[in-house]
């Protein structure tokens, strides 16, 4: 991965996408920060949603803001004076509500439309270890201005019978966006949530998954877990509000298998 350059920056980019409604990618985006905030690591998380799920959730509330992504997408602040600690989960947020909705439309006029948040995310990228852009469900210029500033992609799916059918959209796109925009955006890999392993058709699909995207499918499977759920409605991720719930202990083994990996990928770079 071209960011481990000596002068690149520090921080990996990742954006969680899908566009797939429903499908698990803000609760991935939150939990995923949180874990690697226990991890030690600095950890900003982007809401690119104008739903602002990822800011509620991480317990900021998203209609008193001083400011948020929309004046960062047109210019107006920078990221530094509009991020806020989340203090129950111990990453930076830059947040965001319904306001930003208007972006798109603000956006199309601007030239590199499409280049709006990686200009405003390079002023930070050493201030962090991880960036994580929670993205809508769509394939905007939102999600795209996501994709620009990223250096890979991570794909909440779950194991349903059109899971596989949506993502070769999402596939495409990502390497469309790779060959004319972003020649350092990888798949990182699919992760499989909400998984009910008692039902007979996700296993097979899970294991389509296996057999089709093979090692870009991450080991860890995150359960279908109550305790998950009914984290954002306490604004904290549902690895600190119940720890030692299974999906708690899932998101934290993701946590650990991405660093893991990112630590293989580095060394057979410089191999
Ligand atoms: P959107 O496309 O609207 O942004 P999303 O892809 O971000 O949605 P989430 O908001 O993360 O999806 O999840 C959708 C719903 O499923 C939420 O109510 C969430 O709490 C719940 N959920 C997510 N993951 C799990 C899980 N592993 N177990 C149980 N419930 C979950
Ligand atoms: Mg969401």
């Amino acid at each position: 991965m071209s960011k481990n350059d000596e002068k690149s920056p520090r921080a990996y980019v990742f954006c969680i996408a899908n566009q797939k409604g429903g499908v698990g990618k803000t609760t991935t985006a939150i939990n995923l920060a949180a874990a690697l905030a226990i991890l030690k690591k600095k950890v900003l998380l982007i809401d690119l949603d104008p739903q602002g799920n990822a800011t509620m959730g991480s317990g900021i509330d998203k209609n008193n803001l001083s400011g948020n992504l929309y004046q960062v997408l047109i210019g107006d602040e920078s990221i530094s004076n509009v991020k806020i600690r989340s203090e129950t989960g111990g990453y930076d947020v830059l947040p965001s509500n319904r306001e930003l909705s208007g972006a798109e439309i603000d956006l199309i006029q601007m030239q590199e439309r499409e280049q709006q948040l990686k200009q405003a995310l390079a002023q930070v990228l050493d201030d962090y270890d991880f960036v994580l852009i929670d993205c809508p469900p769509t394939l905007s210029l939102l999600t795209l201005n996501g994709l620009a500033s990223a250096h890979g992609v991570i794909i909440p799916m779950q194991c349903e019978y059109f899971a596989l059918e949506g993502l070769s959209d999402l596939v495409n796109t990502v390497k469309r966006v790779y060959r004319n925009i972003n020649p350092d955006l990888q798949l990182i890999g699919l992760l499989r949530v909400m998984f009910d392993g008692r039902v007979t058709l996700q296993q097979q699909v899970s294991n389509q998954i296996e057999t089709h995207f093979g090692d870009k499918v991450f080991k860890t499977v995150v359960p279908r877990n109550v305790r998950l759920a009914e984290a954002p409605s306490h604004g904290m991720p549902g690895i600190v509000y119940d720890k030692n719930s299974r999906g708690a202990k899932a998101y934290m083994d993701f946590g650990k298998e991405l660093i893991k990996r990112l630590k293989k990928d580095s060394r057979s770079d410089k191999a």
